[in-house]
């Protein structure tokens, strides 16, 4: 008997809680908006692991319409989120959310392209997690851009890697030329992340595909 990963993920969706209603409401807006937040299985494994974790400061890059950030938020009461949106549009929709949830004090939204970090930005490192979540040809100059302003026992998150089970195929039956391109720029991060010397990196099969990297602290 075989069973796909889709009546897998089925499963195990079906077994979780219902979340809140005003949550439930933000996943219905992205479902009919085709805003791309994460998927069932793979926030709840980040939030699991964020609370393992506990951190006290997380970076994410990509805010979208503030989803993740609000149940970042939500999940580790202690924690202050800082997220980085270049869309206009899903920037004000992001405040609006957080500010629906009375989470304006603990979400601090930044503008812009995450390319570049703002002096904003950096003047709050050390960052405990760090969570990439935006254009996925991307992931490894937020990568590198980011790693610098995390803590020594920090964890870096990467979602979608492996972008609807895409990576895994035969790139070569990929018809859109743009979706190739991106499906191997993503796995270039994915054997570049996985040999990178100083970190350690599991990817989870869940929702979209999470990677977790841990930094290895190189003692003398
Ligand atoms: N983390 C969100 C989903 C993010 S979707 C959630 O799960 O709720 C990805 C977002 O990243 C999009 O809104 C897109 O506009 C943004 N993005 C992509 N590239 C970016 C960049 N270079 N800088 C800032 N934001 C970016
Ligand atoms: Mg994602």
């Amino acid at each position: 008997m075989k069973i796909g990963h889709e009546e897998l993920t089925g499963y195990l969706e079906r077994l979780q809680k219902p979340r809140p209603e005003e949550i439930m409401k933000l996943e219905a807006y992205a479902e009919a908006h085709g805003v791309p937040i994460m998927e069932p299985t793979g926030i709840e494994a980040l939030l699991q692991l964020l609370s393992l974790k506990n951190p006290k400061k997380i970076l994410e890059i990509g805010t979208a319409i503030g989803y993740s950030a609000i149940r970042m938020a939500l999940k580790l009461p202690e924690a202050e989120i800082f997220t980085i949106e270049r869309d206009e549009n899903r920037y004000h929709e992001a405040i609006q959310n957080i500010q629906s949830f009375q989470l304006e004090n603990r979400i601090h939204v930044f503008f812009g392209d995450a390319l570049e970090a703002s002096a904003a930005v950096q003047s709050m490192a050390p960052y405990d997690a760090l969570f990439i979540d935006a254009a996925k040809g991307q992931y490894q100059k937020f990568f590198s851009l980011y790693e610098q302003m995390l803590a020594d026992d920090g964890i870096i998150f990467t979602d979608n890697v492996l972008f609807k089970g895409l990576v895994a195929g035969d790139h070569s039956q990929i018809e859109s030329k743009r979706i190739k391109k991106l499906v191997s720029k993503i796995d270039d991060y994915n054997h570049w992340l996985m040999e990178h010397p100083d970190y350690e990196t599991t990817i989870l099969p869940v929702g979209d595909g999470l990677a977790v990297s841990k930094k290895e602290v190189k003692r003398i």
